[in-house]
């Protein structure tokens, strides 16, 4: 069986269309029709008053016995089946008829309410023979207010009520002959509607992962669907984007891994080709470390940057003093510093800089600048730390007297796989994405300020434990 909710689009507003039609159209119809029989009656009831009024002032003339000004015919409108007069008390006393058949019995209510009526009361009713008929009564009063008796006039109103029958049997039929109309159209206006929603389906279930790079056609029309083929593009373009990272993620990650296993092979393969010393084994060894630890820093590093972009890695907040953690930074890196023959310093801002982070993350992100200070800064260079506080946030400068980045490099130091052309360094290209993000997650920014061949400068800003993020 099928529900509503299976119904295709196009069938659901046709139906919807047809039924408002549907209801348009027969509710027209009936409210024609009762307004048409309501007014044919009351012209009926007002001629048959008239008529009855005319009589009575034909009797009244003919009591006082003065002439009754003009002629009875002309005033005429219709011609009534019969006319009644009758005593207060409900007797026929007179009878004027074309037909005993077309009498209609006489209800006591009736001649209740005409004697509290100030015009004319009209009813309908049936002949002997069943034929419709209208019925007017009304009361003749006396001198003193009393009623002196009633009058009673019919007219037959069969061919009226057939006509009646007739037009709303006609409407009826137009109805039913307007909705199958209406519904072709309305079927043949959705499905022309509804084209380009079609066509939409059918681009889209077209394209896959191989080929977001086609697009819909968008409608000339500035319409909702033109507006809907063009989110849709929208949104494929985004997808195409995200599955061109990842590819090119993909890609690079495997190129970065590539080049130390064949380091590692070449080394390992040389090292068995024939017999050595143990000294010849212990430096095959030693390289064969190096490459393993690159490795699993490259494994590492990559690993935190997929799980930091599918949201999956979680950061542990806690208060943390900033001025404790450059510190032990710098103490850390010393060592290192001194075998290059670089000038260490660190410079605080006097003040406790309190940041809510955490702390094995915001360690690696001083590390890593600090470590491309080292890397990049030629031996009697210096590197400085300086720490500063604003009004609501903590700033760390990590500067350097090194080769500084060209303006070309500069848009894209901090994407991932990014390394500077000429390759001098062991890098992968990841420690500023990775910085870079943590810095973000921490609700801070970095930036860097850097001239060629004079040095670099990366600064840090990151809010203040206790104040709002911006
Ligand atoms: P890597 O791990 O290879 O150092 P990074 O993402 O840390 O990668 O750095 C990307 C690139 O930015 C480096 O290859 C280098 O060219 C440039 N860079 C980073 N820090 C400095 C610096 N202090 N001085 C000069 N160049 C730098």
């Amino acid at each position: 069986m099928r529900t509503w909710r299976t119904l295709s689009l196009r069938t659901k507003l046709t139906l919807w269309y047809v039924s408002l039609m549907a209801i348009v159209l027969t509710a027209s119809a009936v409210i024609a029709h009762l307004y048409l029989s309501h007014s044919l009656r009351r012209a009926v009831d007002a001629s048959l008053g008239e008529q009855v009024q005319l009589i009575e002032a034909q009797l009244r003339a003919l009591e006082e016995g003065r002439e009754f000004p003009g002629s009875r015919t002309e005033r005429l409108a219709i011609a009534p089946a019969f006319i009644e007069l009758i005593t207060p008390e409900g007797k026929v006393a007179d009878v004027a008829a074309t037909s005993e058949t077309d009498r209609v019995p006489l209800h006591p209510e009736t001649l209740e309410r005409a004697r509290k009526s100030r015009i004319p009361i009209g009813e309908d009713a049936r002949t002997r023979d069943g034929r419709a008929i209208r019925v007017v009564t009304w009361r003749v009063l006396n001198a003193r207010g009393e009623v002196e008796y009633f009058l009673r006039a019919g007219y037959v109103t069969e061919d009226i009520r057939r006509a009646e029958r007739k037009l709303l049997r006609t409407l009826l039929v137009t109805t039913a002959l307007a909705l199958v109309v209406a519904s072709l159209g309305g079927l043949l206006l959705a499905t022309r509607a509804l084209r380009p929603v079609d066509r939409l389906t059918r681009a889209a279930r077209a394209i896959t992962a191989r080929n977001l790079k086609e697009r819909v056609e968008v409608p000339p029309s500035r319409d909702e669907l033109a507006r809907l083929a063009d989110t849709f593009n929208q949104m494929i373009a985004r997808l195409d984007e995200a599955f061109e990272r990842e590819r090119r993620f993909t890609d690079d990650a495997s190129h970065e891994l590539r080049t130390p296993l064949a380091i590692l092979r070449s080394d390992l393969e040389i090292a068995l080709r024939r017999e050595r010393s143990a000294e010849e084994y212990r430096h095959v060894l030693r390289r064969c470390l190096e490459e393993v630890l690159r490795l699993s820093k490259l494994t590492d590093d990559l690993l935190l940057l997929s799980r930091s972009e599918s949201g999956r890695l979680v950061l542990n907040f806690a208060p943390l003093p900033l001025d404790a953690i450059c510190r032990d930074v710098i103490e850390q890196v010393r060592p290192i510093a001194e075998t290059r023959r670089l000038n260490l310093t660190l410079q605080e801002s006097g003040e406790p800089l309190l940041v809510r982070g955490d702390p094995q993350r915001l360690r690696q992100l001083f590390l890593n600048l600090l470590d491309n200070a080292l890397k990049f800064t030629p031996p009697g260079g210096r590197i400085a730390l300086r720490m500063e506080r604003t009004k609501t946030r903590a700033r760390v400068e990590v500067e350097d007297t090194g080769c500084g980045i060209s303006q070309e490099d500069l848009p894209y130091i901090f994407e991932r796989f990014y390394r500077r052309p000429s390759g001098e360094t062991t890098g992968a290209g990841l420690g500023l994405a990775i910085s870079r993000w943590i810095v973000e997650a921490h609700g801070g920014r970095i930036w860097v300020e850097s001239e060629l061949g004079r040095g670099s400068r990366f600064i840090v800003e990151l809010p203040l434990a206790g104040t709002a993020q911006e």
